[in-house]
Order: C-alpha cells, then sequence, then structure tokens
C-alpha cells in the first residue's frame, strides 16, 4: 500500500510502497479516510537529530492525527466496534498500566522512558498510509460525520481543548480576556473552543493578515504583528492584561510577548514546540502568573472534542490532498501556503 515515510533525520518524507499491517490483541485495523499534516512533523523529519527530547528513530509512516473506518478487528476487540463505521483515532500511545494511562492521558505516560515510541505517526507507524492499526480504546465514533474534515480533530483539536479546559478556572466570570498566538491548524480550532466554552474576550494574532480574518470571522479581536504589540494587546484589556494566553507558536518572540500581556495571576500556556526561551525571576513576569507546557490531551477529553464537532462549536478548515499529493501537503505547510488543516486521503484518487 502507498505510505508517506520519514525515512531519515533531517530529510523531507517520501511517498513509497510499504506491506498493509495486521492487528495485534486489542487493536483494529483502520482504513484511513484523513491524516492531518501537523507542524510537529516538520520538527520531526526536518529539525530534530537523533537523541533530541521528542526525537522518534526513523523509518516510519507519518500521519499522527486520522479518523477511518474500521476494516477488522484484532483478536479480543469488543463488538461494540463497528466494523464499516467512521472512527477518529486518539494519537498517543503509553505503557496503558500507568495511572495517567489508565486515565486515558496516555501523552503523559509514566512509563515513557521505556516505550518504544510515542503515538501513531511518531515512532510507531501512523495514518499517512491506506491502513493503520489503532488500539481499540482508542476509537471515538464519528456517527455520521465526515472522516475527513474530523481527522485535524486528534490533535489540532484536541490539544487546544485539554489547554484551554485546563485554563477554565482562569477564565471563568465576567471581564475575563485570553489570548492566542498563531492561528494555523491548532490555532484556529483553539479560538472557536475558546468562543464556545468561555465568556472571555478572545484576542488573537498571527503574522498573516488571512489567518486573523478567519479568527475574526470565529469571533475574536485581532491585533497584527508590529513593535507595539504588547500595548495594544493591554490596551484591550483595558491595561489589566489577558487571564490566559495560549502560545501555539513557541518562538522567543511569542512567548516574550505572551508573557508581557498576562494579566497577575493568569495562565500562559506553552504550546507551539519551536523551542522558544523566556527568562522567569522575580521581577520578569506579572505577580503570581503559571506558566506551563502542554501536550496534547486524553482520551475522555477526544470524545468531548467530538461532542463538540458534532454540535458545530468546532468548525475544522481542511485543504485535502489527494495520497499522490501528500508530499505537496507537507510543502505547502513547510511554505505557510496552508488554509486550516492540510488533510491527506489515502483511500481517495
Ligand atoms: P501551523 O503551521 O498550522 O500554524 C502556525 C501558525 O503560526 C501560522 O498561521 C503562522 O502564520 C503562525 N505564526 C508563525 N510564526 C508566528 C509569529 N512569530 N507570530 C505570530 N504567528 C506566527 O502549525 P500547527 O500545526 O497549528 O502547530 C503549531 C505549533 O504547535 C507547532 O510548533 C507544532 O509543532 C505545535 N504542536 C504542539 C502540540 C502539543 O501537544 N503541544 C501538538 C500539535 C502541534
Ligand atoms: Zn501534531
Amino acid at each position: 500500500m502507498h505510505a508517506v515515510m520519514f525515512e531519515n533525520y533531517g530529510e523531507f518524507p517520501v511517498l513509497t510502497e510499504v506491506a498493509k499491517p495486521r492487528p495485534k490483541p486489542g487493536e483494529v485495523l483502520l482504513r484511513v479516510a484523513g491524516a492531518g499534516a501537523c507542524h510537529s512533523d516538520i520538527s520531526v523529519y526536518r529539525i530534530f537529530e537523533e537523541g533530541d527530547p521528542g526525537a522518534q528513530e526513523p523509518p516510519f509512516v507519518l500521519g499522527h492525527e486520522n479518523a477511518g473506518w474500521v476494516e477488522e478487528l484484532g483478536p479480543g476487540v469488543s463488538e461494540r466496534i463497528q466494523v464499516g463505521s467512521a472512527y477518529l483515532a486518539y494519537g498517543p500511545i503509553g505503557c496503558g498500566q500507568c495511572r495517567k494511562c489508565v486515565a486515558g492521558l496516555e501523552t503523559y505516560c509514566e512509563n515513557v522512558a521505556s516505550m518504544p515510541y510515542l503515538a501513531v505517526g511518531l515512532g510507531r507507524d501512523g495514518g499517512m498510509a491506506e491502513y493503520m492499526t489503532v488500539p481499540a480504546h482508542h476509537l471515538v465514533p464519528l456517527g455520521d460525520a465526515d472522516p475527513v474534515a474530523a481527522a485535524p480533530l486528534s490533535d489540532a483539536g484536541l490539544t487546544p481543548y485539554h489547554a484551554i479546559k485546563e485554563s477554565l478556572p482562569h477564565l471563568a466570570g465576567g471581564g475575563r480576556y485570553a489570548l492566542a498566538i498563531g492561528l494555523g491548524g491548532l490555532g484556529r480550532i483553539g479560538v472557536q473552543i475558546l468562543k464556545a466554552l468561555t465568556g472571555a474576550t478572545v484576542i488573537a494574532t498571527d503574522v498573516k493578515e488571512e489567518a486573523r480574518a478567519r479568527a475574526e470571522s470565529d469571533g475574536a479581536v485581532t491585533v497584527g504583528a508590529g513593535e507595539d504589540q504588547v500595548e495594544r494587546i493591554r490596551a484591550l484589556t483595558g491595561g489589566r492584561g489577558v487571564d490566559a494566553a495560549f502560545d501555539f507558536v513557541g518562538a522567543t518572540p511569542t512567548l516574550v510577548t505572551a508573557m508581557a500581556s498576562m494579566a497577575q495571576g493568569g495562565r500562559c500556556n506553552l504550546v507551539g514546540i519551536a523551542g522558544g526561551t523566556h527568562e522567569f525571576s522575580f521581577f520578569a513576569n506579572p505577580y503570581e502568573t503559571y506558566v506551563t507546557t502542554t501536550y496534547w490531551g486524553s482520551v475522555p477529553d477526544l470524545w468531548e472534542v467530538v461532542d463538540m464537532y458534532r454540535a458545530g462549536q468546532i468548525r475544522p478548515e481542511v485543504e485535502r490532498f489527494a495520497m499522490d499529493d501528500a508530499l505537496e501537503a507537507y510543502r505547502k505547510l513547510e511554505a505557510g501556503e496552508v488554509n486550516g488543516r492540510a488533510v491527506v486521503m489515502p483511500n481517495s484518487s
């Protein structure tokens, strides 16, 4: 079958032929409908070197946000899973036995150091192929929802959802402000989730004007780039600053902007993995500001994301690519030319 492979550190992926996988006990075989191209993949194949934190040994099939139709049940899988029906696949794969994994938060598996991979598409073969295998308890039913449009939910939806849910205590009540920086795959959906779950004024920024315009159509107030960006953000809050910030880029300038925009006692969520740093010291930050990283989310979170999608509260904008054009999806993503999320459809020509 056709697959998009990450073959060597530092090299662009290739479209190649691999054997169709077989589901192991507890797994299903999924006929992939859609596999999203995430900016993290660029770090995986372009930036990470062997031994780096997060680096996963090639070769493997890319694609960590996937949806498709169940083709076959592996040994021991409950027949509650319906062959032929559409499901979204949770990506992270932990040990399955520690306290984090049994709570569905496999991103934070306590035995990650001894796991051979992080997730489907991250060390283990992912969804940029006609078929993939997935642990059955990672499937979330999609009903009659379009699995191609839904594919980005399993990362570009789940990651902002988890960070926003953890930040809700800071955004509850009147007169609250949230800041979203970077309005691509994750940030665009992040704005939609903030609007649906909180009454906060959502301030959003991106270097791309089209990205800002789309966030405005979702109800955000936007601020462009520029020297006085922090002053303009703070002015929108009456000078107080934002109660929660979500940095969906994670470069030093965006992290510095997020931290300089915080209200006292706010929560700054670092989501993007661009590797930026920021000084933490007594006078460098507003008092009692919480600073945290956040990685993906839990299986129960993903069920809630699908509920929001089916209720029309999350509306992923997808640019569809046939399998033959999968590498073009990555080229466009690297060039900043994708609007919303690029989704590869391995089973449509
Ligand atoms: P994307 O390429 O779809 O979108 C990035 C957006 O950021 C683009 O709209 C771009 O114009 C904008 N941007 C870039 N530099 C900017 C700057 N200096 N100021 C303002 N806007 C800027 O990327 P994505 O797939 O949404 O991923 C976003 C980041 O999140 C990446 O670093 C990715 O690796 C990371 N990520 C993290 C997790 C996690 O669990 N923490 C999960 C998925 C992705
Ligand atoms: Zn991702």
